[in-house]
């Protein structure tokens, strides 16, 4: 993964590169990364807080996690803190409510006011969560307020941006939105055509 300063321009993907899109919780302190060294750390944590994010926050961030885009083929391990000295090889978790996601592999969307378009990896679940990562207001207010995940809002703005994106179905099985694959009606049609099309040409 990287470095990259909440609520910079987003460069990180180049094909999920869409206008508007700025970076959330982008944290790697990987000591090969000269721009990620502590004294620079270019996010907030607040471990001291006394106030905790509200359960309705994590709760909703948790489903835009399960609501994943821009999948890689590696995951990226977190190296913050305990996480760091653990040195497992072993693809991070993040879980609410019972359930259970992998997290390091992807990024979510949010979409705040103004045409704002968070981008942020599913790691930030497990920063915020176990490193006390504080994002700024205007994210927490998108994730609590914004279009959700699973609703038709939320699947035209991913669709305007041409963004595919996994939704953890309830049967805790991973469906994956295809804005280019027809869907099943024009699937469908398709098939109509060609089968009266194979009629005709065995008439002659
Ligand atoms: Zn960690």
């Amino acid at each position: 993964m990287a470095s990259f300063s909440d609520l910079s321009p987003y460069l990180y993907c180049h094909h999920a590169r869409r206008a508007g899109t700025v970076n959330i919780g982008w944290i790697d302190l990987s000591p090969d990364d000269p721009a990620a060294s502590f004294p620079s750390l270019p996010v907030h944590f607040d471990l001291e807080s006394s106030e905790p994010l509200p359960a309705e926050f994590i709760e909703k961030l948790w489903q835009f996690c399960a609501c994943s885009c821009v999948h890689y083929r590696g995951f990226h391990l977190c190296n913050l803190g305990e996480c760091a000295k653990k040195r497992e090889f072993v693809m991070p978790q993040a879980t609410c409510n019972g359930r259970t996601i992998s997290v390091g592999c992807s990024e979510i969307r949010v979409f705040g006011k103004r045409g704002i378009i968070y981008a942020a990896p599913t790691l930030i679940f497990h920063y915020i969560t176990a490193h006390g990562y504080r994002p700024p207001m205007a994210f927490i207010d998108a994730v609590l307020h914004g279009p959700q995940p699973g609703t038709k809002g939320y699947f035209l703005r991913m669709k305007d941006l041409g963004l595919d994106y996994w939704r953890l179905r309830a049967n805790g099985k991973y469906k994956m939105t295809c804005f280019d694959e027809p869907s099943f009606w024009q699937r469908c049609w398709i098939r109509a055509q060609n089968g009266a099309r194979r009629l005709l040409e065995r008439r002659g």
